[in-house]
């Protein structure tokens, strides 16, 4: 996955960058520095027929997040959907755009992908994503075959918004008490056996397990998913052993999911027992050691959706700030009854706040463990539950990876290199490079540097089209 039209140079600027965490903080103005004093080599516009785009991105910072670099003055072009050209400004042929979107003192990184959101049913949801410049999401529970319906209606262009992978209704051994169609309830192999042949033939992009599951029955829908040919993607089942879940899942969902598995009810119902617990959880010796290793030797990804903790804890704080946020009455209807009725503070035990902050400061210490000894992590925040907005809740989730003890490449790379990566997509999408999709944010100030930058879009691209321009009218 290499951003093309970047010449040797970018092995060179490669290393510089990876020298970044430990001794430098901005190596950037060297960066540019040394671009800048490269002879040109490129050929100035031979082609006397200028080449037909429907989209160009001049002069734009482009931000290749694998690498971790930032290359100066670049020239992105887009047609039918897909980047076409990538190269150093005045050295791409001639071109005539439909539309151009002036670039200059912005940074162009690939657009972001949520990996846990539900509600991609809804347009007013699926505009709030575009307008964060979240232009992937996993849908990782709806009802019925409403997200798989949007996901093609979407990939048709009949509808805008974020390209959608959906799981459709969850698989649990409980019944469905939103009474939504969100939820099969399964108890036994058979049962699982069915449900995954019926979720194949509504043309689910992946199964999603819940909670409730006994071993038998969480192999059963392992066992039919993969005849289907589809991954098996959710929490960690209470009573599944880890090994179990890491063998067949290929995303575990939730720190706090993962940290009641590891430490039991009695470590999360007492805020101090859970932080002694943890030390001992997390050291050499630990079962958060051993969980952590079997997750970077299967390969499974962690999808964080610290986020959707921290709403829990906000929600519940005393003299709490959540009903005034002013996103709320931008949300879709009901959204506040639903939350009031899934959250009801004032039958939460006492001590619910003081346990739930102290639960997500552990979870940030799992998932900053995770980090250092190489799980694939992805950033996703259960977009929907209480005080977890579509869109913008990423931006808090990254600025929480942070806050885990990544650095803000890192914590990008979770929202756009390694969803790629998980679902199969690193050929065209996490990177800005010909072929790859036009899915595209531009924001002012480098992110790399601080993720600020994402409260400033300027423009966003999805599927080729522009879908946000703040740009200044020319
Ligand atoms: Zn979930
Ligand atoms: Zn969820």
């Amino acid at each position: 996955m290499t951003a093309a039209g970047l010449g040797e140079r970018r092995e060179e600027e490669g290393v510089a960058a990876s020298t970044r965490s430990t001794s430098q903080r901005r190596p950037w103005a060297l960066l540019v520095l040394a671009w800048s004093l490269l002879p040109a080599c490129g050929s100035q516009a031979s082609d006397p027929q200028p080449r037909q785009v429907d989209l160009a991105l001049t002069d734009v910072a482009l931000v290749d997040l694998d690498a971790g670099v930032v290359f100066p003055s670049r020239t992105v072009l887009v047609d039918a959907g897909r980047i076409v050209v990538v190269g150093p400004a005045g050295e791409v042929a001639a071109f005539a755009a439909s539309t151009t979107i002036a670039g200059e003192g912005a940074y162009l990184l690939p657009g972001l992908w949520d990996m846990h959101v539900h509600d991609s049913d809804d347009a007013v949801v699926l505009a709030a994503h575009l307008a964060a410049g979240v232009t992937g999401v996993r849908d990782l529970g709806g009802p019925g075959s409403a997200t798989v319906v949007a996901r093609d209606k979407v990939a048709a262009g009949q509808w805008r918004g974020p390209r959608i992978v959906a799981a459709g209704p969850h698989l649990d051994g409980r019944p469905d008490v939103m009474g939504d169609g969100s939820r099969i309830q399964i108890n036994d192999e058979a049962q699982a056996r069915l449900a995954v042949a019926d979720l194949a033939r509504m043309g689910v992009d992946l199964i999603k397990v819940h909670d409730v599951m006994t071993p038998e029955v969480h192999r059963a829908v392992a066992a039919a998913a993969a005849e289907f040919g589809l991954p098996v993607d959710g929490h960690a089942p209470r009573g599944v052993p880890i090994a179990q879940v890491t063998e067949f899942q290929r995303t575990i969902e939730h720190a706090t999911t993962l940290g009641e598995q590891a430490l039991g009810r009695d470590a999360l119902e007492s805020a101090a027992t859970f932080e002694r617990d943890l030390e001992a959880y997390l050291a050499a010796d630990g079962r958060g050691a051993a969980l952590i290793a079997a997750l970077v030797a299967s390969g499974t990804a962690y999808c964080s959706t610290l986020v959707a903790g921290e709403g829990l804890a906000r929600a519940s704080a005393p003299n709490t700030t959540v009903w005034d946020d002013p996103r709320l009455a931008a949300a879709p209807e009901g959204t506040a009854a639903r939350w009031r009725e899934w959250l009801p503070v004032e039958l939460l035990p006492a001590n619910f706040h003081a346990e739930r902050v102290a639960v997500e400061r552990a979870a940030r210490r799992i998932v900053g463990a995770m980090h250092e000894r190489g799980v694939l992590l992805l950033a996703g925040t259960d977009a929907g539950a209480p005080h977890v907005y579509w869109g913008s809740a990423l931006h808090e989730e990254l600025d929480l990876l942070v806050e885990a003890g990544l650095e803000p490449v890192e914590a990008l790379r979770c929202a756009t290199v390694n969803p790629a990566r998980v679902l199969g997509l690193e050929d065209e999408s996490g990177a800005i490079a010909p072929g790859y999709r036009a899915d595209l944010l531009l924001v002012e100030g480098n992110p790399l540097d601080d993720l600020d930058a994402l409260q400033h879009i300027r423009a966003v691209i999805a599927r080729g089209a522009v879908v946000v321009d703040r740009t200044e009218p020319r």
